[in-house]
């Protein structure tokens, strides 16, 4: 549900004016799902809920309006009490009684509830209304001494602790204390008499601590309560949250004031959750736990056991047949899995939260599937149930579920994957094993820029502190690598070279781990590694009509069908070669995006380029030229072959050539020992002159792509020959090939016209030559801010446009990729500059923005202009829904993350048609 999250924008606070019409406060009965910006998720869904008819204890929810406003001027909004005035009076004669009355409370609660669940970050506090009075009206009414005390001791407690900054453990403390006197164990062995005087000693606490008396006046209890909700949305905890889940900051969160009931009156009374369906695997059946005479922080608390939700049924069947068929409505209602939280006081059972829920991946996609099969929704609106971001984590290798492990301890699962090695804790051990053929796993407390090549040696990142946005995280994600970061109760020490995980298991330098980035496990040893189902089934080898099908494939194989039907976007790979060529296929490319002809030059050919460099004279450079051209030939036609029927665009060299010679200081140690011994060689001589008189101090900049091609007599010329005389075979061969010819890192369309006179006529001789007609069409990447300024002008020599948006977000921030994203985007990303790096997501603001207008431009020039991407943004989720938005007609990604576009493209364009999503 990231579709109001923009991960770019550093978001500040719209200040809306408080104008007389703002309404803050809205009744239960006021309010809809619909309205979560307003009243946060709980706030729309308990009134939802109300709506609906189901129990709910009634309430009232204050807006995020009001939220913000005291956020922007330190001031509740000049309306607001007066509002809750009224909503209080309302809420007090519908319960027949007053909040705090002295012979029968009415006992509130104060929650939080923002847009996008927040779980644990923010402020929550129970039993408002009770005082030294009201505490022994709640007694005789109730009947019960001692749970009277032990609610009012709970609200001192959580009062004093998040609404007075009290330090916590002070009340634990005095907590321990009391049950050591008493000689017991848990707290519901402390009686009546006991929690009186805990109440007395909570209440001194406070006097001391916070310099004033627990408030016995229970409305500057709800007040100071709602306050603190409010600050309580920009704690350090919630802001780290927000940016590690890319929620916005100037979001705001609700208040709901809702009556209290009690699940701790007795066996008779209790609190459970409860899912709709199995989060897990998506099947239906009663999931959920509940604990008898229990209030909702028990349960977290795990004090007591709870029992599985199944077996409330014996403890209070018409409860729980009433939960049954609650549950049943609000799947009905909400056309997805819900999670439930509720109460049950003295038999009465009380619905006090729900909300879609959360879900695995696998789970996302079969219960998109079942609830098209169950007629709740439509497949358009399937498509909106699950996401790319779901889709890679199915394709990621598995550890093997069968096998027998031992689990170390658990992380933040911060860059998906499974990976196996030896632990290693520095990264000059992973450089030096891995080079060995050792497969590491680099563990260290948290990484900085200087373990780069130590991330790059090692099969998975293992840190015990930093969250998502830790060194080790982004960086990690970056490379693709398997990362858990945050793995705190593994103690990680460098100087000893050994982890200690909880029970005082020691993992020394050389011991096997398993670490999983997809679920943040830590193993022991070597754990089993499958390859997923839904990647099997993308390459052919599993079958989703078969009988025995996946349940899981059979759900990707029908979402990726409605994802293929409705899309507008066509879906290319970047592939350099027959092999990737062909996997591409299998997984549903249209076509090749970018072929990156730089890999063509490496290896055993790097000789012929050496020597294309060094060539003094014209024939020197022909000749290197003539050799290299048959062997680009070859690599053309099997592309062709690979690709047959489909488009090919063929970029012609794009990097620096000094990347094509020896590094500077291997080859000058080398000359030099060489002179020292004096058996000088010739060749490397000339080679480091090369060097030196290529060396570049910032190459992304410096003479590459068109440049080379027009200060390298013949060099473009040949690949153009390569091309079109592979063309001209393959066509031969009864063949269809579709190449298309791309300039990178054009500037100016002067640049392109000459590239492009040179090239037509090269086509030219190679269609008289083979007599072979071709149709090869000229285009360019748009890589710099000029090219973009200038589209409508290059448009006039280009015959399509390939944004290249690794280099375009390069040079529109003015960041050199390799340096920033290792030095200072974690700081960038911690300090909220960003939400993402603009190398994952393409900035729309920026470079975005460039990309729309050239997008516009060009089309202005040439109607029939063809639109395309291949940075790598043109495999992300977010960016392959601008791409769709501002009318590109294709994306091109690495042959890995083509399911991963079809299916956003797909969401991209029933999106913009209006489905009823979430
Ligand atoms: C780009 O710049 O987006 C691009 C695809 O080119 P490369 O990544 O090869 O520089
Ligand atoms: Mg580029």
């Amino acid at each position: 549900m990231s579709e109001n999250k923009d991960p770019h924008v550093a978001h500040t606070s719209e200040t809306t004016a408080a104008t007389e019409e703002v309404k803050f406060v809205y009744d239960f009965t006021e309010g809809n799902k619909d309205l979560k910006d307003l009243l946060g998720g709980k706030g729309a869904n308990l009134a939802e809920m109300t709506n609906l008819g189901l129990p709910v204890p009634p309430g009232f929810t204050i807006t995020t309006e009001a939220c913000k406003t005291y956020l922007d001027s330190g001031e509740e909004p000049a309306a607001l009490r007066d509002e809750v005035s009224a909503h209080l009076d309302a809420l007090e004669k519908k319960m027949g009684k007053k909040l705090g009355q002295a012979d029968d409370p009415l006992l509130v609660s104060v929650r939080s509830g923002a847009k996008f669940s927040m779980p644990g970050m923010m402020d929550t506090v129970l039993n408002i209304g009770l005082s030294d009075k009201s505490v022994t009206g709640l007694a005789k009414q109730s009947g019960d001494d001692r749970f009277a005390w032990d609610s009012y001791r709970r609200l001192i407690q959580m009062f004093g602790k998040t609404v007075l900054g009290v330090d916590g453990d002070l009340f634990e403390d005095a907590l321990e204390a009391a049950k050591k006197a008493k000689k017991v164990a848990v707290d519901t062995d402390l009686e009546a008499g006991d929690l009186k005087k805990l109440v007395t000693k909570f209440k001194k606490i406070v006097k001391t601590e916070a310099g004033r008396d627990f408030p016995q006046d229970p409305r500057e209890q709800m007040d100071l309560a709602i306050r603190s909700v409010f600050e309580s949305w920009n704690t350090d905890r919630a802001k780290l949250y927000r940016r590690q889940e890319r929620i916005p900051h100037d979001l705001g969160t609700a208040v709901n004031v809702c009556s209290m009931v009690f699940g701790n009156l007795g066996p008779d009374s209790g609190t459970g959750v409860a899912f709709t369906r199995d989060p897990a695997s998506g099947h239906q059946g009663v999931y959920g736990d509940y604990l008898q005479n229990a209030q909702g922080e028990d349960v977290v608390a795990g004090i007591r056991n709870t029992v599985p939700l199944a077996d409330l049924e014996q403890i209070d069947k018409k409860s729980y047949d009433q939960l049954m068929q609650i549950m049943e409505t609000l799947e009905t209602h909400y056309k997805d899995l819900c999670d439930i939280e509720f109460t049950i006081e003295r038999g009465q059972l009380w619905m006090l939260q729900t909300r879609v829920g959360k879900r695995t991946a696998g789970a996302a996609f079969r219960i998109a599937t079942q609830l098209v099969d169950q007629g709740l929704i439509d497949e358009a609106e399937a498509l909106q149930r699950v996401n790319g971001a779901q889709l890679a984590q199915l394709m990621f290798p598995r550890f093997d579920a069968d096998s027998k492990v031992q689990q170390l301890g658990r992380g933040i699962a911060a860059s998906p994957g499974a990976a196996v090695g030896k632990a290693v804790f520095d990264s000059y051990t992973a450089i030096k094993w891995s080079r060995s053929g050792e497969k590491v796993i680099l563990i260290r407390r948290e990484t900085n820029p200087d373990d780069l090549d130590g991330m790059i040696a090692a099969e998975g990142i293992l840190t015990s502190r930093g969250g998502k946005t830790s060194h080790a995280a982004v960086v990690a994600r970056g490379m693709g690598k398997t990362c858990v970061c945050g793995a705190e109760e593994l103690e990680v020490d460098t100087k000893r070279r050994r982890l200690t995980a909880p029970g005082g298991i020691v993992v020394e330098e050389g011991d096997v781990v398993s670490i999983d980035g997809s679920t943040g496990k830590v193993y022991l040893g070597e754990v089993p590694v499958v390859p997923s189902p839904v990647v099997e089934y993308f390459e052919g080898r599993m079958h989703a009509g078969a009988d025995d099908a996946d349940e899981l494939v059979a759900a990707v194989h029908r979402i990726m069908a409605y994802a293929d039907r409705v899309r507008r976007l066509r879906v290319r790979a970047n592939a350099d070669n027959a092999e990737d060529a062909l996997r591409a296929r299998r997984f549903g490319a249209q076509g090749i995006g970018l072929c990156r002809t730089e890999h063509m030059f490496l290896g055993e050919r790097r000789e012929m380029v050496e020597r294309l460099i060094l060539a003094d004279a014209d024939d020197e450079r022909e000749d290197a030229l003539k050799e290299l051209l048959p062997l680009q030939k070859q690599d053309f036609v099997e592309l062709f072959e690979a690709m047959d029927g489909l488009p090919v665009t063929v970029r012609l060299l794009d990097p620096p050539l000094h990347e094509f010679l020896p590094d500077i200081t291997e080859l000058s140690v080398r000359v030099a020992l060489a002179e020292s011994r004096k058996d000088s060689n010739e060749n490397d001589l000339r080679l480091l002159q090369a060097v030196h008189r290529l060396h570049e101090q910032n190459p992304m900049l410096g003479l590459r792509g068109v440049r080379l091609g027009l200060v390298i007599p013949g060099l473009f010329t040949m690949q153009v020959r390569a091309i079109a005389e592979a063309a001209a075979e393959r066509k031969n061969a009864k063949g269809d090939p579709r190449a298309e010819i791309m300039i990178p890192l054009v500037g100016t369309v002067q640049e392109l016209e000459i590239v492009r006179e040179e090239a037509e006529q090269v086509i030219a001789e190679v269609i008289e030559s083979t007599g072979v007609e071709l149709k090869l069409a000229l285009g360019t990447m748009i890589e710099l801010p000029r090219a973009a300024l200038t589209a409508d002008q290059i448009a006039e020599a280009a015959e399509f446009f390939s944004f290249g948006t690794n280099d375009l977000t390069q040079t529109v921030w003015g960041f050199s990729r390799d340096d920033v994203e290792a030095s200072f985007f974690t700081a960038y990303l911690e300090k909220g500059i960003f939400g993402v790096s603009p190398f994952e997501t393409i900035d729309k603001d920026g470079v975005g923005k460039l990309v729309k207008d050239a997008v516009k431009a060009g089309r202005a020039t040439r109607p029939d202009l063809k639109l395309g991407v291949c940075g790598e943004h043109g495999g992300d989720p977010e960016s392959v829904h601008f791409f769709h938005e501002v009318g590109l007609d294709y994306v091109s990604c690495s042959p890995f993350r083509i399911p991963v576009a079809r299916l956003e493209a797909g969401r991209a364009a029933s999106h913009s048609v209006g489905s009823d999503h979430r």
